[in-house]
């Protein structure tokens, strides 16, 4: 258990201040400057200079920010947790990276991420995209306080090529990087929600070589969500987590706002199952990327990363509790 004392600061009280007022931190939760230790940290890395096709993921922490607004977090039904009451969470800002170097922005980012974690045992940290490049320094940056971990990776895209452009660290080479780099447990790691034609069928090879294993949206028509969520849940077993999810494993219609939709992908709904069913597992970092606010409609796909962010922040918190592996609503 790890109750903090004194008592953690939580939301702006959406019952006195209405949720479109107030704070413009993640659904109104406290800055880091505002208290004096925190358990679990949500920031923004407004960086898109590794995408190979519409760019504009660099406004989705602002976006995602504001559509956060909408939920009513004091306390998460399907979790059963409190979780703004339980620790300390906080929104850590924004990384100020570099808009026109992708090798010093992404330094910029792990250094950033190495701070927000500090000397602390275990500071969870949740990363708002930006392009799916940030997941390399952030992987890197929890790997230094963890050791190497499992890759929980949700997207329509396996994000296991070579090079783009003769461009060694991409969206879409940022895990055989992690691969090589030695920042991935060997056999532990899965793709899921991968879709879409390849440039190669060499591709499905290498990834499989590199000890992925993938979920295709093929497969989960065929053994659906349960199923699904078993497997992910024997391959990761008890190691620690990273889990890193492209938006764009949603559906274009609900995910509409991001920059290389795929169709034939996941509803909300499906989405938010599979994550609920990974309660009780070690999440030491995770990321929500690709969220491009300019093709977005109505707040769809926003409103979607926020959930999900707040879902991962319950998730945390469960495990962070020690709360009953396996048991979604935690009796
Ligand atoms: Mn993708
Ligand atoms: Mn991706």
């Amino acid at each position: 258990m790890s109750i903090r004392v004194p008592e953690p600061v939580g939301p702006v009280d959406g019952t006195l201040v209405p949720r479109f007022a107030g704070e413009s931190t993640f659904a109104r939760i406290p800055r880091l400057d505002a208290v004096s230790d925190y358990d679990i940290a949500v920031f923004g890395v407004p960086f898109d200079g590794g995408t190979s096709y519409r760019p504009g993921a660099r406004f989705g922490p602002l976006e995602v920010r504001t559509s956060s607004r909408h939920l009513r977090p004091a306390f998460h039904v399907e979790l059963d947790v409190a979780p703004f009451g339980a620790l300390q969470v906080v929104d850590g800002g924004d990384v100020a990276c570099t808009p026109f170097d992708i090798t010093t922005a992404m330094g910029q980012v792990e250094t950033f991420a190495n701070e927000l974690r500090g000397e602390a045992d275990d500071r969870r940290l949740i990363a708002i995209g930006g392009d799916h490049t940030i997941a390399h320094p952030l992987l890197r940056s929890a790997v230094a306080k963890h050791g190497p971990v499992a890759l929980i990776h949700f997207d329509a895209h396996l994000d296991t090529w070579d090079t783009y452009f003769h461009t060694p660290l991409t969206h879409g080479t940022v895990f055989r990087r992690a691969f090589e780099e030695g920042l991935l447990l060997e056999d532990k790691s899965i793709h899921v929600g991968i879709r879409g034609p390849i440039y190669d069928r060499i591709d499905l090879k290498q990834d499989a070589d590199f000890g992925f294993k993938a979920i295709r949206c093929s497969d989960l028509d065929r053994i659906g969500v349960e199923a699904a969520v078993d497997q992910v849940r024997r391959r990761v077993g008890d190691a620690p987590v990273y889990l890193s999810l492209d938006i764009d494993v949603l559906d274009p219609a609900f995910a509409p706002g991001t920059g290389t939709p795929e169709a034939g992908g996941l509803n909300s709904r499906e989405l938010l199952a599979m994550l609920r069913a990974l309660d009780g597992l070690k999440i030491v970092g995770a990321d929500v990327v690709e969220v491009a606010p300019a093709y977005d409609h109505a707040e769809t796909t926003t409103v979607a990363a926020a959930t999900v962010v707040y879902d991962l922040i319950a998730l945390m918190t469960n495990h962070k509790l020690g709360r009953t592996t396996g048991e979604p609503n935690g009796k």
